[in-house]
């Protein structure tokens, strides 16, 4: 487009120039001939300015030439000249002995045709050697920006392509650019390909080293012995590993956890709701031990649970809960404390937790001043049993004893083994100890299977001291409810009593006959 117009530019001008210099030397010829033809014109001499006219008319610019005089000569050459023939040249001639005056004109018709061909074709000479150069200059910055840039970086752009991201390779340097820009671009690029490599490499460690670490959180997560459950504010199961699926299996009734709010797996829901709303709450994590929803109230089912507030990936806040199944712990430590508390051949409270038990009823008495009655109650004639029998006979007695004290007493009653053939049961809340004693009499009274085809009947004589009116401490209550026992004794046994007091009634240390290892 340069060229072009580069070209255009010099057209026209060398035209123009071409055309002026035409001119020029019209004006010379018209010098050249200037002095014969004002001679001519001043002495009116045809043969000169004849002359002067072909003269002029035989140059290749001019075609007709017309010399003329102010008397009225007119002499012409060449080609026929009008008046009216456009592009006439014509110049004054001056009197060559009196300067200032005027003799003559020559009137000249250039030969516009070959004057404007000679014009064009210089024109065209000039702008074919402009362009002949410009496309020599193109030409050969054509072949050094190829062979100096594009194609090194047509070059370097292939081998950039081949290389993978990460890989080692590197780009080579063409031959000669070490140093120039080339060159540096090279090294650039190495530079940038090397830091792609070690921030790929870092990238795929990490990766690797997050995955990794992710297997073994999920086989920790998923082998782990405890349960483990993550628990969003509403009490839904957000996510469960395979324990708890199986330590909950019992208390669910969907195979999916996510359907069943926390809580409802367990026998206290409301426990449970308040330990999760604890943890959010708090930021140390909150223990304890939950009883789960079994189908069956036989079989009880303890789970020790260990609850803590985190923060999911999206910033909200849950709550982690780790369950362990201390089932079998719990029922081992209620079997201790069942062995510990409670006398073995009977069932009942021995008398070490039975004294414990007292303590907390005879508080619990005072607090809401109720009264409490305790009977003591001793079987009648139990030894002849035993001789009569045999032990076991006698241990099946105090067996069936028992079990029917407890039915017919209520679950709160305390029944404990006070001694041998010696029962001491406390009941709370309690206006008419008699109808109870009444009632045991009877129910004690019924004829017991003694195994080998022998039934027997063991009455039982009680003794009963309320509470807090014939005392306010454990021993003088059991103390005067054992003296009124041994009244029934004296009297003819199989009967209760109710304390009363006697004139001749010995100290309560002196009385207490069985009870003096109580404390
Ligand atoms: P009483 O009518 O005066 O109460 O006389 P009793 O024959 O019932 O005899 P007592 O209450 O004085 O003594 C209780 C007896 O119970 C003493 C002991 O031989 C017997 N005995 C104590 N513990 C056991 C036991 O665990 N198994 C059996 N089979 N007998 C026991
Ligand atoms: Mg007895």
């Amino acid at each position: 487009m340069l060229t072009a117009c580069f070209s255009f530019y010099f057209y026209d001008r060398t035209y123009r120039e071409q055309l002026h210099s035409a001119n020029q030397q019209l004006q010379q010829l018209f010098n050249t001939v200037e002095s014969s033809a004002a001679v001519a014109a001043y002495l009116d001499n045809d043969e000169i300015a004849l002359e002067v006219a072909r003269g002029l008319s035989s140059n290749d610019i001019v075609s007709g030439a017309i010399v003329t005089s102010v008397t009225g000569m007119e002499v012409r050459g060449g080609s026929a000249i009008e008046s009216t023939t456009p592009d006439l040249k014509t110049y004054t001639l001056d009197s060559p002995f009196m300067s200032g005056e005027i003799v003559g004109n020559i009137t000249m018709l250039p030969n516009q045709a070959l004057i404007k061909t000679a014009a064009r074709d210089a024109a065209w000479r000039h702008v074919l050697i402009v362009s002949m150069q410009s496309l020599a200059l193109v030409i050969l910055a054509i072949i050094l920006v190829h062979r100096n840039l594009s194609a090194p970086i047509k070059k370097l752009a292939g081998q950039l392509h081949l290389i993978p991201p990460g890989s080692m390779e590197r780009l080579e340097c063409p031959k000669g650019h070490a140093q120039d820009e080339i060159g540096l671009l090279v090294k650039d690029a190495n530079t940038l390909l090397t830091a792609t490599q070690n921030t790929l490499d870092g990238e795929r460690r990490l990766r690797e080293y997050a995955e990794s670490l992710e297997r073994q959180f999920r086989l920790i997560f998923e082998k782990a012995s405890c349960g483990i459950a993550l628990v969003n504010a509403e009490g839904r199961i957000l996510m469960y590993n395979p324990s708890l699926v199986e330590m909950l299996s019992d208390a669910s009734t969907s195979p999916d956890m996510r359907s069943t709010p926390f809580h409802s797996f367990f026998e206290n829901p409301d426990q449970v709701r308040a330990l999760l709303q604890t943890a959010y709450q708090t930021n140390s994590p909150v223990t304890s031990d939950l009883q789960l929803h079994t189908k069956s109230a036989d079989q009880s089912r303890w789970l020790n649970s260990l609850i803590s507030k985190v923060t999911d990936d999206e910033g909200d806040m849950i709550v982690e809960c780790i369950l362990y199944d201390i089932s079998e712990r719990t029922a081992r430590e209620k079997r201790t404390q069942f062995e510990a508390e409670r006398d073995p051949l009977t069932g009942l409270y021995n008398r070490r937790a039975g004294y414990r038990k007292i303590e907390s009823a005879l508080q619990h008495a005072k607090q809401t001043s109720s009264h409490c009655a305790f009977l003591l109650v001793d079987l009648d004639k139990f030894k002849p049993i035993n001789d009569q029998y045999g032990h076991d006979a006698g241990d099946l007695v105090l067996q069936t004893i028992s079990r029917r004290i407890n039915k017919h007493l209520r679950k709160e009653d305390i029944v404990i083994r006070w001694g041998g053939d010696e029962f001491l049961i406390i009941v709370e809340h309690v206006n008419q100890p008699k109808a109870i004693a009444e009632k045991l009499l009877a129910a004690l009274q019924k004829p017991i299977d003694l195994g080998n085809g022998n039934r027997d009947v063991v009455g039982a004589s009680i003794g009963i001291s309320l509470f807090p009116e014939h005392g306010q401490k454990i021993e003088d209550l059991v103390q005067r409810a054992d003296i009124a026992m041994y009244r029934v004794k004296e009297a003819g046994r199989n009967h209760f009593s109710i304390y009363e007091k006697r004139r001749g009634d010995e100290p309560i240390e002196n009385t207490a006959k069985h009870h003096n290892s109580l404390t």
